[in-house]
């Protein structure tokens, strides 16, 4: 990189000398072993609203997701079910309330663009004063979350296109259209298998009764010939 930019109006430094190149890594010097894994990074904002979203992406960004040692008991069956950090009620109970995993509201998202209501993104910065006061919020929360992470989770206030789950618009649903494309991606395949066996039986009936017959036809032929 040149420093032209560090002389010009002759003022040393009047301009930002260090550019980094790459985007701030809090992980760039830990162990391996420490950096958070993708499982962690595909799961971790699971049936969450997308402020949740934001508030858990930050955490990673900046360094600060901390695991769950032991699963944590959830607010909705009181069973220790919870399994994602941060996550007040488990998959379950979300899943079944519709309501977002971390701050258990339902998601927001109705009628706002119809009636020109707030946007999601006005209405977080509105609700500043957190509801969480829980032990394991270490850190300050994002007051203007990256504009990478707000783009990050657009996708959670967008239609599914999976209408079995319509409802659960303005939560990460990406894991229950998964697992559903995993079951029915199961079940064919199971079909195949199974349709591939028939025809397989199928064949070997088919082989065997033409064998039988080629051996029929053997005997007979010999029967003739001492017919003959
Ligand atoms: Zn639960
Ligand atoms: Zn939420």
């Amino acid at each position: 990189m040149s420093h032209s930019h560090t002389i010009k109006h002759n003022k040393p430094g009047s301009r930002q000398v260090h550019h980094n190149r790459e985007k701030f890594n809090p992980y760039r010097h830990k162990d391996e072993n420490d950096k958070i894994h993708i499982s962690v990074l595909e799961t971790m904002t699971s049936l969450c609203c997308k402020r949740c979203c934001d508030i858990i992406q930050w955490k990673v960004d900046f360094g600060k997701y901390q695991h769950l040692e032991r699963p944590r008991r959830c607010n909705g069956c009181s069973e220790k079910t919870v399994a994602i950090s941060y996550h007040h009620i488990c998959q379950e109970c979300a899943k079944k309330a519709i309501v977002c995993a971390k701050c258990q509201k339902p998601p927001k998202f109705e009628g706002m663009a119809a009636d020109g209501a707030k946007r999601p993104q006005e209405e977080a910065s509105d609700s500043e004063s957190s509801d969480d006061e829980d032990e394991d919020e270490v850190g300050a929360e994002p007051k203007k979350p990256l504009s990478e992470s707000l783009l990050k989770y657009v996708f959670v206030d967008e239609p599914i296109s999976d209408e079995e789950f319509a409802a659960y618009r303005g939560l990460d649903a990406r894991r229950l259209v998964q697992y559903k494309r995993k079951v029915q991606a199961m079940i064919e395949k199971e079909k195949r298998s199974n349709l591939r066996e028939r025809e397989r039986r199928t064949v070997l009936r088919k082989l065997k009764k033409a064998e039988g017959a080629d051996a029929g036809a053997e005997v007979m032929d010999f029967d003739s010939d001492e017919e003959m």
